[in-house]
Parts: structure tokens; C-alpha cells; sequence
């Protein structure tokens, strides 16, 4: 999508702290992270949020899961643990309307999840 934020990134049109790419999946740094490990994990083919991700074609939502998993280990935080959002649409509190996940963790995280 031409004026997408992630697309923009994935293409290196905006810089981003990248800690893995495949040929379908693409990891950053958030910018404004919330812990002390806040990746962001996202298709290189743009949908909007999980309501189109899970109709993808191409299984983008197992590629997501096999990046989480191995981005977590190189991060040293898949034996403390961590925490995976996906944020959909206002209520949500959705910005960025390119799918994404959030990994969290590095930190004890609070048993309030909204
Ligand atoms: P959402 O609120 O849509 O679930 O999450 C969007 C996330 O993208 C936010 O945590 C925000 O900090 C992050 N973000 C927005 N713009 C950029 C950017 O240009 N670069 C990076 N690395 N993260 C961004
Ligand atoms: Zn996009």
C-alpha cells in the first residue's frame, strides 16, 4: 500500500530497527516501546488487521508465529516469557492499520491486559 506506514518500512523507504525478515515476515523495534523488548511482527503483504490476516491465502498467520518463536529465543526472553497484542480497529485502540503483533516482555508484565 503506497502510503502505509509498514509497507513504507518494509520497502526501506522509513528506517526501522530491524531484528528479523523473511521472505513474508518483517520484525522491528516499536519506536515508543512499552518494555524493555517491544518488537513489532508483520506480513510484507499489507492487510489490515486480523479480521483480513487470517483470510490471507498464504497461512501469514503460522510465518507470524514461527517469526514470534524465533525472535523470542534470539531476544532471551522465551524462558521468562512474554506477551503477544494484536490491537483491531477503535475499540482496540488500533493506529496503524497494517496487521501487526506486538512482542512484549523483558520485564514482569502486569496481570491487567486492558
Ligand atoms: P497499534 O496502536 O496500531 O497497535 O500499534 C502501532 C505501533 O506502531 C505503536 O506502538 C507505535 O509506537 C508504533 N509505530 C508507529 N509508527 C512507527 C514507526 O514509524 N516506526 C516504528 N518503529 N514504530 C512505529
Ligand atoms: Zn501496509
Amino acid at each position: 500500500m503506497e502510503n502505509c506506514i509498514f509497507c513504507k518500512i518494509i520497502r526501506g523507504e522509513i528506517p526501522s530497527n530491524k531484528v528479523f525478515e523473511n521472505d513474508r515476515v518483517y520484525a522491528f523495534r516499536d519506536i515508543n516501546p512499552q518494555a524493555p523488548v517491544h518488537i513489532l511482527v508483520v506480513p510484507k503483504k499489507h492487510c489490515a488487521n486480523i479480521l483480513e490476516g487470517v483470510e490471507l491465502k498464504d497461512n501469514v498467520m503460522v510465518d507470524i508465529a514461527e517469526a514470534i518463536a524465533e525472535i523470542v529465543k534470539a531476544e532471551g526472553i522465551d524462558k521468562t516469557g512474554f506477551r503477544v497484542i494484536t490491537n483491531c480497529g477503535k475499540d482496540g485502540a488500533q493506529s496503524v492499520e497494517h496487521l501487526h503483533f506486538h512482542i512484549l516482555g523483558g520485564k514482569q508484565l502486569t496481570e491487567q491486559m486492558a
